[in-house]
Parts: C-alpha cells; sequence; structure tokens
C-alpha cells in the first residue's frame, strides 16, 4: 500500500488528496496541516469582513465528505523534509515516512520594516485568524490607514469601511494596481472607493506608525505629514513559504519549481499552489501565481501523478473573478506589464501571468463600471479584462486559454468605436459550437 503524505491542508493539498482517492482508493493518506481551522476559503475572508458571509460558510468541506475521503489529518508542523530518506520531519521530533509527498504549504503576507510594525493596532489578511483580529480591532478603532495594492488592500479597506471604520489609503504612485489595471480601469476603482467614503492619497509613502504604551496613534508619511488612526493595514505582497523546499536542497527560485507534472527536482516530491513556480512548456516560462483555481487545479494534477495511474499535466490559466471596490471583475491571461510600487512580488488573488504582456493591442469599449479590456495578439486574444457586467467573462476565459483563432474578426474589434460586446457574443456563439464547449 502506498503512503501519500500532503503538507498543508489548504485548497491544493485537499485538491491532491481527491485526486489521489480518484487514482488509487486503497493508498494511506496523511494530511499534515497547522493551522487549527483546517480547510477553508481564503478568498471568502473579504465576504467574512465586510459581513457577507458568515464564518461557517467559509468551510467548503462538511466532516462526513472528508470523513469519506478516508484520509488521516494530524494537526502539526513540519519542520523538516528529508528526501533521500522519504520521512517528513514534525516540529515535536516525530519522523513520518512517505511514499509520495506533496508541498503545498502556501505563501505568507510581507510586512513592512517600518519603525512601528510591531505596534497592536497593525493588521495584516492572510489567514482566518488575521480576519478575526480585524474584526475584533475594528470595534475600538475608529481611524485606519492602509497602504499596499492589489486584492488584499482593497479588501483591507473595504473591510474596515464596512465595520464603519474611517478609512485612508496611501498610494505610493498614481494610481491603483499600475502593472494590471489600465488608468480607466484604476479610475474607476479610485472613484468607488472615494464614493464609500475612503480618503485616498497619492504619491505618499509610510515612513513610520507611530504608538503609545505600545499601542498604534497614527503614522508619519515621508513626505512629513502625521496622520492620527488606530489600525494600520499592510497588504505590500506575499512570499511562499519556501524553508522546508530549501533546507531539503530542492530547486527553488521566487517558489518551488515544478514540471507541468508538478514534479519538483526531488524525486517522489511534488508541490502545488501558492508555494509553486510551475512550467509552462507553451511559453518556456515558469510563474508564480496566487489563486484558489489553479492552487485546486495544480493540486488535482499532482494528486494524480502521485497515484502514478495517469500523467497529469497543468496548464496555467491564470483566471480570477473579484471583486474591485465592490464591482466584479475577471482577469483572465495577460492583461499588464511592468512592476507595481505598491507591492513586491505578487499579492493575493494575483498572477505574474498578468503582467508578462508582449506585443498586443488594447481594444476597449465602456469607459464607465461596465467596461471591457482586450488584450489582441497576432490570431488570439491574449488576455481581458471584464468589469461590471459579467456576460462575457466565462467565454472569453474560453476563448483566452484555448488560443481560439480570432483572425475572423480580428480587424473588427481593433476598429475605433468597435462594438466588442456584440462582435465577441455572435463569435462565441459560432466558436463553442463547433468546438463543443462543455454547458
Ligand atoms: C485574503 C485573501 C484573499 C484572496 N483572494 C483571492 C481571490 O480573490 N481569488 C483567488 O483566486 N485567490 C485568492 N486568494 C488566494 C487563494 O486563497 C490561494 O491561492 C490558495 O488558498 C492557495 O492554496 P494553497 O493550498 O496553496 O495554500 P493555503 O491555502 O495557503 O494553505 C497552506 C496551508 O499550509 C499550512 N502550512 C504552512 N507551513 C506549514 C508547515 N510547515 N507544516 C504544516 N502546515 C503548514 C498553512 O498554515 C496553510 O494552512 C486569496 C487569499 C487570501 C488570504
Amino acid at each position: 500500500m502506498r503512503r501519500y503524505v500532503l503538507i498543508g491542508g489548504g485548497v491544493a493539498s485537499m485538491a491532491a488528496l481527491e485526486a489521489i482517492r480518484h487514482a488509487d482508493p486503497g493508498g494511506e493518506v496523511l494530511l499534515i496541516g497547522d493551522e487549527a481551522y483546517g480547510y477553508y476559503s481564503r478568498p471568502g475572508l473579504a465576504y467574512y469582513l465586510t459581513g457577507e458571509l458568515p464564518e461557517d460558510f467559509l468551510f467548503p468541506m462538511k466532516n462526513q465528505e472528508f470523513h469519506n475521503l478516508n484520509a488521516r489529518r494530524l494537526r502539526a508542523k513540519a519542520v523538516r523534509i528529508h528526501p533521500d530518506r522519504h520521512t517528513v520531519q514534525l516540529q515535536d521530533g516525530r519522523l513520518v515516512p512517505y511514499d509520495r509527498l506533496l508541498m503545498a504549504v502556501g505563501a505568507e503576507a510581507q510586512m513592512s520594516k517600518v519603525p512601528g510594525i510591531e505596534l497592536d493596532g497593525v493588521i495584516k489578511l492572510d489567514s482566518l485568524d488575521d480576519a478575526r483580529n480585524i474584526l475584533q480591532k475594528a470595534r475600538r478603532g475608529r481611524r485606519a490607514v492602509v497602504v499596499g495594492g492589489g486584492i488584499t488592500a482593497l479588501e483591507i479597506v473595504e473591510g474596515l469601511v464596512a465595520r464603519r471604520v474611517h478609512t485612508q489609503y496611501f498610494l505610493r504612485g498614481d494610481r491603483y494596481w499600475t502593472n494590471v489595471l489600465d488608468e480607466t480601469e484604476a479610475h474607476i476603482v479610485e472613484e468607488r472607493l472615494r464614493e464609500e467614503g475612503v480618503k485616498i492619497h497619492y504619491r505618499t509613502e509610510l515612513e513610520a506608525i507611530l504608538g503609545t504604551g505600545g499601542r498604534v496613534t497614527g503614522v508619519r508619511t515621508k513626505d512629513g505629514r502625521t496622520i492620527p488612526c488606530d489600525l494600520v493595514g499592510i497588504a505590500i505582497g506575499i512570499r511562499p513559504r519556501l524553508g522546508l523546499a530549501q533546507t531539503a536542497g530542492l530547486q527553488v527560485e521566487r517558489g518551488v519549481t515544478v514540471s507541468e507534472t508538478m514534479q519538483t527536482s526531488a524525486r517522489d516530491v511534488f508541490a502545488a499552489g501558492d508555494i509553486a513556480q510551475v512550467y509552462d512548456p507553451h511559453t518556456g516560462k515558469s510563474t508564480l501565481d496566487s489563486l484558489w483555481g489553479p492552487a485546486r487545479e495544480q493540486g488535482y494534477a499532482a494528486g494524480l501523478n502521485m497515484a502514478g495511474i495517469t500523467r497529469a499535466y497543468y496548464k496555467p490559466v491564470a483566471f480570477n473573478v473579484t471583486r474591485l471596490a465592490n464591482l466584479t471583475t475577471t482577469i483572465i491571461g495577460t492583461v499588464g506589464r511592468g512592476e507595481d510600487s505598491d507591492v513586491t512580488g505578487i499579492v493575493r488573488g494575483d498572477s505574474e501571468t498578468w503582467r508578462q504582456l508582449p506585443d498586443a493591442i488594447a481594444a476597449q469599449s465602456g469607459f464607465d463600471i461596465n467596461r471591457l479590456r482586450l488584450l489582441v495578439g497576432k490570431d488570439t486574444l491574449l488576455g481581458a479584462i471584464v468589469m461590471g457586467d459579467q456576460t462575457l467573462s466565462r467565454p472569453l476565459q474560453h476563448l483566452i486559454t484555448q488560443g481560439a483563432d480570432i483572425t475572423p474578426i480580428r480587424q473588427q474589434l481593433l476598429r475605433p468605436g468597435a462594438a466588442l460586446v456584440d462582435l465577441l457574443a455572435d463569435f462565441w456563439t459560432a466558436w463553442k459550437d463547433k468546438v463543443a464547449v462543455p454547458a
């Protein structure tokens, strides 16, 4: 009987467990995770903060469903992997043997190094504990400053606003999420934040967090202003937890490098989810994501390959349906390029793929909340952002990820003032019948 050990306990591990059970019903599976709550939805934390989702709803799997998967769960921290001896060492000294190992330990928020970062009242949003902490602190804190970028910064801002905390948001540059959104999209988001009562400070950088008696009392900016507040939200990026892989001698770059079968450089060791930097044979690049859907798919592919029944390939698809300032937004494929000075590396709900834009022409329509931007390549669509009306979100996901040949409508798409939505809707109807896309 084969022994599978999965370190993590998040979505990538759970998907691997499902795949292993599918391919090897008799194998012995042990899931090692260090969080008290087990498996829960991290994207759901934003909705929990705003009060739209009760805590119970964060847990996607009932105890009975887990029980049916016939696996053991151990609450423990793995501190060392010995690929040569095929063992995992736990913090309490126990050694766990494996035949196949999955590393899916995720990523963690990077904290700023500014003076005062240790004060009570500094918050981040990485885990259920963090979300509970924010809710508890928002009860007594009335004023907050948030720094950082991407989805998490806005989630903290909106969670605080929903809890009636007066919130100010610092951006280092002239606009929000510069390497993913274009100016119009950023403007839409910023305008909506202002409507919610958020004060945005552009070209503003945190110099220090101020406090008395160990508690936050305000912040000082690099241009010498002091702004009083009780809470400081930090969302400047995340970093994959690479310690275990590094001490085990695995090949590591920005994440643990894996092939398209999720295999690491060590025999019988696989990695998936936020920790994995996945090779894409089509682009020759290997990229990091922090996306729920891809983490799930990577975990599933890893599980099948660990069971060795079929050879499963993961095809990178950077896709996220999210909410930016209360506006549903879908991001697919490559949509931007360059750096964003508000964050280091990637943030939650983010992908390196989104900013690897090769030469492409943008076609756009809608300058209000219903906006569509397409990145048009030579004969395929390379990426898209769909804001507001989501009718085209799923069609575009298929057209982009399956590399549909858009030559028949390319010139029309690029015509100034083109009716993009109608053109795409008609094209999609014809295309999906031809390639038989599942409903
Ligand atoms: C606030 C927030 C908002 C997000 N928003 C979005 C979104 O809008 N869209 C989207 O697609 N994605 C979003 N994400 C990202 C998404 O949740 C992640 O990509 C996904 O959870 C990654 O799954 P994973 O299994 O790789 O890691 P995780 O879910 O992070 O699970 C890893 C687990 O491993 C545990 N662990 C770490 N080290 C050890 C160890 N040594 N021993 C044992 N256990 C260990 C950790 O404690 C953790 O429980 C968001 C995430 C957060 C936190």
